[in-house]
């Protein structure tokens, strides 16, 4: 009988021992679908936003953000609007 008991404690103390192992996982996996897919495919993100410099104040910016204007048939873009006016004075 006493064998029993011993054997039922050990039983008890490995289930709780396994649980406390196993919840992160069980968590980690019942979180991770999305995340877990992410992270696995762990791509960059597609680089969209080419990056433009601006021949007046040399900066760069995002084409998608940058002001443009076609001069001599060539484009240009400007990381904002005053950059922009002072080209177009500069040149004409
Ligand atoms: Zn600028």
């Amino acid at each position: 009988m006493m064998k029993f008991i011993i054997f039922l404690a050990v039983i008890l103390i490995l289930y709780y021992y396994l649980r406390k192992l196993f919840s992160p996982w069980t968590r980690g996996t019942f979180r991770s679908p999305g995340a877990g897919r992410g992270a696995s495919g762990n791509r960059p993100p597609p680089v969209t936003d080419e990056l433009v410099q601006d021949p007046v104040c040399k900066a760069y910016c995002p084409k998608r953000e940058a002001k443009s204007m076609v001069y001599k048939g060539k484009k240009y873009y400007f990381c904002s609007m005053e950059c922009l006016n002072k080209f177009r004075k500069q040149h004409g």
